[in-house]
């Protein structure tokens, strides 16, 4: 298995990004923000509460997350034998111990971890125009803001965290997206040797 956490600021690119790794790799994509957007689509309990958090800005309690994503392990072993990419997960420090749980009962670990980094202005920028088409309840001014204060409170700690593990990669997610990418293959192929 050759699992990867792409990893960064709300509007950095990460489904973006992931969409050309697994097309590279062979990697089955699980990106949380889909998971609980599909939920609450269906209208399912979870979506309903999902809901509650997301249209805040606000991010989901690590306890549920946690079991939510335990559970999508579960119920799809033959999509992540060949190895994961993680989008959105972790988003805080007990979700990363988490995760390195859940990976060691299948035996394996997080390789690397691709941290796109973008300017302030260019995430917001982004999320606005996406605001535009996407339909999606978080993607206005308002909710933009309290989501980048979540990110640099609970979620960007986690860059030091895998730093000190040595799994960090940063890469810059500012510009044209095949340099971004061509930089993201760099250090993959590096990680997986
Ligand atoms: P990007 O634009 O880079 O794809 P994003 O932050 O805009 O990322 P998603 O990853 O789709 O969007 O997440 C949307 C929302 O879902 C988050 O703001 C949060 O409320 C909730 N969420 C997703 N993953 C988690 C998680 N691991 N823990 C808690 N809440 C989560
Ligand atoms: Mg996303």
């Amino acid at each position: 298995m050759f699992n990867i956490v792409i990893f960064g600021a709300p509007g950095s690119g990460k489904g973006t990004q992931s969409e050309r790794i697994i097309k590279e790799y062979g990697l089955h994509h699980i990106s949380t923000g889909e998971v609980l957007r599909d939920h609450i689509a269906r209208g399912t309990e979870l979506g309903k509460i999902a809901d509650s958090y997301i249209s805040k800005g606000q991010l989901i309690p690590d306890e549920l997350m946690i079991r939510v994503l335990a559970h999508y392990l579960e119920e799809h072993p033959e999509e992540i034998k060949e190895g994961v990419i993680f989008d959105g997960f972790p988003r805080t420090i007990p979700q990363a111990e988490a995760l390195s749980e859940l990976l060691e009962r299948h035996n394996t670990k997080v390789h690397a971890v691709v941290g796109l980094e973008v300017d302030e202005e260019e995430l917001v920028r982004r999320m606005i125009l996406r605001g535009k088409d996407s339909g999606r309840a978080d993607d206005n001014p308002e909710t933009i803001k309290k989501r980048l204060d979540v990110y640099h409170k609970s979620t960007a700690p986690l860059r030091d965290y895998y730093t000190g593990k040595g799994q960090y990669h940063a890469i810059d997610g500012n510009g044209d997206l095949d340099r971004i990418f061509a930089d993201i293959r760099a250090s993959l192929d590096k990680a997986r040797m």
